[in-house]
């Protein structure tokens, strides 16, 4: 199949914009007038401190970073930061409380035990995680270092609705999946970080949005590739950063901009998952696993009432070139991932196959 006779609802890494890969192409060989590809440029080169400078630069501008936060772009994938947020951030309190909402959270409060006291302030085990806790649900510890949480949980489906309120204690947030997606309060967070294999790049590289007042208070054992402290000072270029997908992010965020931007994104994201959910409402086939109020705008998850249909409705949709439905294997099911880059003409096609399939398996 062809690229144009496909729609990838991947759930990462995941479908990027034509547009910006396109660029990507023309340019690959040589980048500008410096002969040579982004892959091939030293990260200390004039020309590299220019396009890594300018996508920073577009970055703060597209989530209107405040001066008071500094964008790290860091290796190690999401999964590092679930180490690298209670290594710096634990500090001499060496408590801090989780908002186990999903598996990625659930990874994270684990690894966060092996280096301080981790008290967990909210779960949704119980029904397995098709809701998200209201605030009167969460208990939080005034005296916590941090509370942490998981804004968008890609494998069940379910989305934080609000921020929080957390008192003084900062928010350290996992926005992987939900990222550029919709305009976000900044100043609200302590620590924000995304993977950008989900709406933002290619895999390996990691963005990190923190307050730099919170920089600085690490465990003495924290290895240096992972301290805030000395990403901030060397400004991410430690070492080697991923050159070539901080470059693939500078075309995004071209792209981004002239969609109007994330509050451009907020609008079509929430017209393109309604038109899923209404389809799903609407079905007597089709159930969604994530309850009213808590549904995602990124990962729509879904199934029917049998494995077999279940897998029948993957199989003929790889058929019509839509792809990737399957769901998590811990969750089963359909999976739908609605990214940015998702095309108004995939959601539509989805919508028209799924339509055609319950009148095809009738109940
Ligand atoms: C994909 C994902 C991760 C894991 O990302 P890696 O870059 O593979 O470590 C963590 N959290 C969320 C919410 C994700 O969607």
């Amino acid at each position: 199949m062809t690229r144009k006779e496909t729609f990838n609802f991947s759930s990462g890494p995941s479908v990027l914009p034509a547009e910006a890969l396109e660029r990507a192409g023309a340019e690959i060989c040589n980048f500008g007038s410096s002969g040579m590809s982004v892959m091939e440029m030293s990260h200390r080169s004039p020309i590299y401190e220019g396009i890594f400078a300018e996508v920073k630069t577009k970055l703060k501008k597209a989530l209107s970073v405040p001066d008071s936060h500094e964008i790290l772009f860091l290796q190690g994938g999401a999964s590092m930061q679930f180490s690298m947020i209670p290594m710096n951030l634990m500090g001499e309190k060496g408590c801090a409380d989780y908002a186990v909402t999903g598996n990625f959270s659930d990874t994270a409060y684990k690894e966060a035990k092996k280096y301080g006291t981790v008290n967990l302030a909210a779960s949704s085990e119980d029904k397995n995680h098709t809701y998200i806790p209201a605030q009167n649900e969460i208990t939080t510890d005034p005296n916590a270092s941090y509370f942490y949480y998981c804004a968008n949980n890609t494998i069940y489906g379910t989305q934080w609705k609000y921020v929080p309120e957390t008192g003084a204690v900062p928010i350290a947030c996992d926005m992987s999946s939900e990222i550029l997606s919709k305009p976000v309060d900044i100043k609200k967070y302590g620590v924000i970080f995304a993977g950008a294999q989900k709406n933002m790049a290619p895999a390996g590289l990691t963005v990190v949005i923190i307050d730099k007042a919170l920089a600085g208070r690490e465990l003495p054992f924290t290895p240096l590739m992972m301290s805030y402290g000395l990403m901030i000072e060397k400004d991410s270029m430690f070492n080697t950063p991923p050159c070539w997908n901080i470059y693939i992010l500078g075309l995004v965020l071209d792209w981004l901009e002239s969609r109007g931007g994330v509050i451009g994104m907020e609008k079509e994201t929430v017209e393109k998952a309604k038109m899923v959910y209404d389809v799903l409402d609407e079905s007597r086939l089709f159930n969604a696993c994530a309850e009213p109020g808590a549904r995602s705008n990124m990962n729509i998850t879904f199934r029917t009432k049998s494995r077999e249909i279940d897998a029948a409705f993957v199989k003929e949709a790889e058929a019509r070139g839509l792809l990737n439905l399957k769901g998590h294997r811990s969750v089963g099911g359909m999976r739908a991932s609605v990214y940015n880059a998702q095309p108004i003409e995939g959601i539509l096609a989805l919508a028209e196959y799924m339509r055609d399939f319950e009148v095809k398996n009738r109940v």
